[in-house]
């Protein structure tokens, strides 16, 4: 194993997408809320010293520090046998059952209106979650290896990381960006989950790649992914079985309206309370069923006052702040 930490600059990038529809054959996850894997992160490494201390292995479901410097979805194979697992550099190898993978809230911006990005995920203004190819702070260095692999092992020294099937709230993609910023896509759920297109080869031998790793709503995701190779000792392709990541992405914390109140001019205000920076849709309804938007604020420091719309000819009126 080697360790890197690389010092090009980021730029968040997207994609033009195919068509919509995931697929692929659900798993079933319980794995911890991204409240409850915050707890889990303050006890994690003094979990891992302690225990590591005392000679013993953890045999809990883990979660890896958003901050952490370096991990890899690794491939190894060896004695005829694949081990695809979760490589952290700092704190060790985890079976991917172990370990769950967060996607903060910093990792997430905004698809912006180009025609690049616009339909690869969802459409312009809405928010998309990247552990992303160059290193952030904040923010999870997801990256691709292998290891333990036998130079003339597989054809042309090159194995495939294939996409067999998720679950989640949204879509997941995989991609890549040039040095120019145009993004290229390895996997997507967005048509649907196909290994024959949802690939990205992988150099076995010493293998390191980062890249993109994307997902649209918040929520709790599995992954699953399967490694494979063209052995030169048969000419036959050999493939690991199904390995589940299971990835947890973070929401914001949802808006709040508070304290309705009347204006002496007559107007009625109330106080916006939300993601600081964050943008948030007002709407009014006079009857609970029919929505109006009426208008788009970023909430710069988290607080807000918010102006209601006049409304004639109904004693109410009711307000809602709902997120892009
Ligand atoms: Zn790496």
């Amino acid at each position: 194993m080697h360790r890197e930490r690389r010092e090009t600059k980021n730029t968040k990038l997207f994609l033009s997408g195919k068509k919509a529809g995931a697929g692929g054959n659900p798993c079933v996850c319980q794995h911890p809320s991204i409240s409850e894997a915050k707890v889990m992160l303050r006890t994690h490494r003094w979990q891992t010293a302690l225990l590591r201390w005392l000679g013993m292995t953890l045999s809990l479901v883990s979660v890896l520090l958003c901050e952490a410097a370096h991990v890899h979805v690794q491939i190894a194979y060896a004695n005829d046998a694949w081990d695809l697992h979760i490589f952290d550099f700092d704190s060790g190898r985890y079976d991917p059952g172990q370990i769950t993978i967060p996607v903060s809230l910093a990792a997430r911006s905004f698809i912006p209106d180009n025609s690049h990005y616009t339909g690869f995920l969802s459409a312009t203004g809405k928010p998309v979650w990247i552990l992303p190819q160059n290193e952030q702070p904040d923010i999870l260095n997801l990256g691709l290896g292998s290891s333990r692999i036998t130079s003339g092992t597989f054809t042309n020294n090159q194995i495939k990381l294939s996409f067999r099937r998720v679950s989640g709230p949204g879509h997941f993609s995989l991609f890549t960006s040039t040095p120019f910023g145009a993004p290229v896509v390895h996997m997507t759920s967005l048509d649907g989950v196909n290994p024959t297109n949802d690939f990205i080869s992988v150099p076995a031998v010493a293998g390191h790649i980062h890249l993109n790793w994307a997902f649209t709503v918040a929520g709790t995701y599995c992954i699953g992914l399967a490694a494979s190779g063209r052995l030169n000792s048969t000419g036959q392709i050999s493939e690991s079985v199904v390995v589940d990541c299971i990835f947890i992405v973070e929401a914001p914390p949802p808006p709040r309206l508070l304290a309705p109140r009347p204006q002496l001019d007559g107007a009625f205000v109330c106080t916006l309370k939300s993601e600081a920076h964050g943008v948030c849709h007002l709407e009014n309804s006079v009857d609970l069923r029919n929505w109006t938007p009426f208008v788009t604020v970023t909430n710069t420091t988290g607080r807000m006052e918010i102006i209601l719309p006049q409304t004639e000819n109904t004693p109410f009126q009711f307000c809602r702040a709902t997120l892009p």
